[in-house]
């Protein structure tokens, strides 16, 4: 017989009634010591701070990006019942789906590097709770206006759209910008708008880039792009998608961008081409090429898209994979 034998949730309620009965009678004999505050109504600061050798790294918040319920095709392949099964498996709602933004800072003693600037304040489209950005840097102690390198791992819109405000001025007016050359001539030619959401990504990209087009320096595959950030070339979700290996003192992270979106779907169906890949096919040999170096040499990476703060490893499967999330710290 242990203590959890025979223990329901009515039970517990009941117990816990008994209890507070009890607390409301001996208050009157004695004074309470329970105090009574308001509540705060306010989400954490949203950053996360480690170390990466002797640089600083710090994951900040540009809050949920909600995509919707589940739905067919989303994931090519994985359909609507499937979706709510992966979902149901990882204890998460099965209402709405809605993947996190988990953009980098790393302070490397010379550089203050940003990855990806967020969807921006101004869209609506994936959420009220999207555009926390700027707001997260100040919490974190970083002003925008030290940042001196913009990376970009691809220009959609909740990768860059928050380069500009909408007043015109620069969000970040000391960077200079890093993107590779094929996704900023893919996403700034406006022939490619030829629906709704390319009309709004490239509508976006040629209003956050083109005005920094004399700030802008063209990324190539193995580059180093300031001293101990390394461009890898990660295409198929967008032309030029570009992953960045962050090195210092013998320890790695790669910032993996949107090589996966869903740290369920990505990882045991790393074959499922995404709704917004330009060429799926392309992405999923980028993606399975990322994991299979990731598990092999068990390297540390963030995900923009994972789940708070995105930082872990990604494990080897049967014929597929695994997120391992990190443990987090509370110490540097
Ligand atoms: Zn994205």
């Amino acid at each position: 017989m242990t203590i959890f034998d025979g223990i329901t949730r009515r039970n517990l309620l009941t117990g816990a009634l008994a209890t507070s009965t009890v607390g409301m009678l001996g208050g009157s004999l004695v004074e309470s010591g329970f105090a009574k505050a308001p509540l705060t109504n306010k989400p954490a600061p949203g950053f996360y701070r480690f170390k990466v050798g002797s640089f600083e790294v710090t994951v900040i918040s540009d809050g949920p990006l909600v995509l919707g319920p589940p739905s067919a095709d989303v994931f090519k392949g994985v359909s609507k019942e499937d979706m709510t099964k992966f979902l149901e498996a990882y204890y998460l709602p099965t209402d709405k789906v809605a993947l996190e933004q988990n953009s980098v800072v790393v302070n490397t003693g010379k550089n203050l590097v940003l990855f990806d600037t967020g969807v921006g304040k101004d869209l609506k489209a994936f959420g009220p709770d999207a555009g926390k950005q700027l707001a997260n840097l100040k919490a974190a102690g970083i002003n925008a206006s030290d940042i001196d390198a913009v990376i970009l791992t691809h220009p959609h819109a909740d990768h860059c759209f928050g380069i500009m405000a909408a007043n015109g001025r620069r969000n970040f007016p000391k960077a200079q910008i890093y993107m590779a050359q094929a996704d900023y001539d893919f996403w700034t030619d406006e022939s490619k708008g030829v629906n709704d959401v390319m009309k709004l990504m490239v509508g976006g990209a040629r209003k956050n880039l083109m005005p920094n087009r004399s700030r802008m320096v063209f990324v190539k595959d193995g580059q180093e792009v300031v001293p101990g950030i390394q461009a890898i070339a990660t295409p198929g979700h967008t032309v030029g998608h570009t992953s960045y290996l962050i090195t210092s003192q013998n320890q790695t992270l790669l910032n993996l961008g949107d090589v996966g979106h869903s740290h369920i779907i990505s990882l045991e169906r790393p074959k499922a081409e995404f709704a917004f890949d330009t060429d799926g096919k392309l992405a999923v040999e980028s993606r399975l090429k990322t994991f299979d170096m990731l598990s092999k040499d068990r390297i540390q990476m963030v995900a923009y898209h994972f789940p708070w703060p995105g930082v872990g490893y990604v494990g080897k499967q049967g014929d597929a994979y695994r997120y391992y999330p990190a443990a987090l710290r509370t110490t540097l």
